[in-house]
């Protein structure tokens, strides 16, 4: 763990997020174990996600709940791996599509209307990219043989 960084925003956020991600872990497990039981219920053993920057998520503790979740259903140690999708917006006032500017202390159910045009700082702007959180692949052992690969 890297203690002593960022550590008033890290108390900050606490408590204000924390139902945030893990409504999501529980959305990402649930999806997870549904598709372990159609390949017959094995262990998960690794998920991969792709989580749009605008879903503000702290992968600290989405990884703390998909683990906890993992662990109570029969998969401790599940290994997750996260790839961060920035923002994208395109702007309405100057036409320009560039990274998204998340203002700080934005919540994440409110970040939509705070968005920010990084060219003309405009906040007329359609998000065109950052929104998705999906599972991309989930390992899954099979019963009697194991399910390297796919
Ligand atoms: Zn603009």
């Amino acid at each position: 763990m890297a203690g002593g960084t960022r550590p008033g925003l890290l108390s900050r956020r606490r408590g204000r997020t924390e139902v945030h991600e893990y409504s999501v872990a529980l959305e990402v497990w649930e999806s997870v174990a549904a598709a372990a039981r159609e390949h017959g219920g094995g262990r998960v053993r690794s998920i991969r996600l792709e989580i749009g920057a605008l879903n503000l998520i702290e992968d600290e503790q989405l990884r703390f709940w998909i683990g906890a979740l993992a662990e109570r259903e029969g998969s401790p140690g599940v290994e997750l791996e996260i790839t961060h999708v920035p923002g994208r917006v395109r702007c309405r006032s100057c036409g320009r599509e560039g990274e998204a500017v998340v203002p700080e202390g934005a919540l994440p159910y409110s970040v939509v209307g705070t968005l920010r045009c990084s060219e003309c700082g405009s906040g007329e702007v359609m998000i065109v990219g950052g929104r998705d959180l999906k599972v991309v692949s989930a390992e899954i052992e099979t019963e009697g043989r194991n399910g390297r690969g796919e």
